[in-house]
């Protein structure tokens, strides 16, 4: 068994191949890094386009693979960028189309879970999934991925880049931040947005920057933000272990390669007799490997689409994809009652899209 997966929601354009008990053939990545500022949806969905055909081609290489032996193409449908998305679902239809393949349209919030579940072996895990976009604390319930607290505002990937880029620095700020609150230790006070089991990340940046036109230095305002915002993602994800009584946790994401979150995360789940697992960095970001592994799980499940009926679904949430390759579970109950449902409003959907959702039956 093989599939090929194509990811494609934001800045990272990547094709991976997977074999049996998610074993990771190829994989090729490429992000696309804006010149200055944030990302330019339709920017990066040209930096995907140009860059795509050629991943796929490394990853087949990678895999010592030809086509022929791609059983499934999958592709990340949502959410995410709209233009991004669609650059990434028209390559992975014109492949599958070309090498008579089915088509499997994969949830990029359900990949980061699968691909951590089949690393860490923790079946019943939470996932914290900290990402650019989302920022989520998700738990397979009743043949769904629920969301039982999330952002109310902007992802915490995001909040990271915006701060650091008004403090002069470059995306992505994630590992900038990292490497200049490990020369600090200077906790200064910021605002600990916490809702029940949703954070909220704009009032701290607002307080940030204040901060640092008050003179504070940017070492001391990393260190306080890492500190402030991975004990409040860390504290919803304990309040979401205790609610259900589950033990374990798996990270996903691109801010879940911190090593200051990882270690905060660790210390928690142990305290409470658990394990935590975050996957190699390669596979803990954006990564075509979670998608083609997440397809693989979906085409047992027969969960394929023709290509008139593989619209990408930006605004598409974790919670509407029915994941029909896991029982039910009888643990799923508690996680249901605690979702957040799939009704949040405009403010709650990750990732927001600059072309808006869509719902249209034809492809884009
Ligand atoms: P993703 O959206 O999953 O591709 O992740 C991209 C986001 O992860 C960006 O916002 C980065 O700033 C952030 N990021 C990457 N590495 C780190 C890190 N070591 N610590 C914190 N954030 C990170
Ligand atoms: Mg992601």
């Amino acid at each position: 068994m093989a599939v090929l997966g194509i990811e494609s929601t934001a800045h990272t354009a990547s094709a991976g191949i997977v074999g049996e008990g998610a074993k990771v053939l190829g994989l090729a990545s490429d992000m696309y890094r804006p010149p200055s500022g944030g990302i330019h949806p339709r920017e990066a969905a040209n930096h995907h386009v140009e860059v795509l055909p050629g991943l796929v081609e490394r990853a087949l290489a990678d895999a010592r693979l030809t086509p022929s032996e791609i059983e499934a193409v999958a592709f990340a449908q949502g959410p995410g960028l709209g233009p991004c998305l669609r650059a990434g679902a028209t390559v992975a239809r014109m492949l599958a189309l070309t090498w008579e393949r089915p088509l499997v349209p994969v949830n990029h919030c359900v990949a980061h879970v699968e691909i951590a579940r089949a690393l860490s072996g923790l079946d019943d895990a939470l996932l914290l999934y900290a990402s650019g976009g989302n920022t989520q604390v998700i738990a397979f319930g009743s043949g769904r991925y629920r969301v039982l607290g999330e952002t109310l505002d902007i992802g915490i990937g995001n909040f990271l880049d915006k701060l650091w880029i008004a403090l002069g620095g470059t995306f992505p700020g994630g590992p900038a931040i990292e490497a200049a609150a490990r020369t600090s230790s200077e906790l200064l006070p910021l605002p600990y947005t916490v809702h029940g089991m949703d954070v909220a990340f704009s009032g701290i940046l607002t307080a940030a920057l204040a901060l640092s036109r008050r003179g504070a230095s940017r070492e001391d305002i990393a260190y306080s933000v890492e500190a402030t915002t991975y004990s409040m993602l860390t504290e919803i994800t304990e309040r979401a272990l205790a609610h259900l009584g589950r033990r374990d946790v798996v990270l996903g994401g691109g801010v879940a390669c911190n090593q200051r979150l990882q270690g905060m995360v660790r210390a928690m789940a142990e305290g409470r007799g658990g394990q935590s697992f975050a996957p190699p960095r390669s596979l803990c970001v954006d990564n075509g490997a979670m998608i083609a592994w997440t397809g693989a799980l979906a085409l047992s499940a027969g969960a394929v689409s023709p290509v008139e009926r593989s619209a990408v679904r930006p605004r598409q949430r974790t919670d509407l994809v029915e994941v029909g390759w896991r029982p039910a579970g009888v643990s799923g109950r508690a996680a249901v009652r605690a979702s957040r449902g799939s009704s949040g409003g405009a403010s709650r959907s990750p990732a927001p899209s600059a072309s808006g959702s869509r719902s249209a039956a034809r492809p884009r």
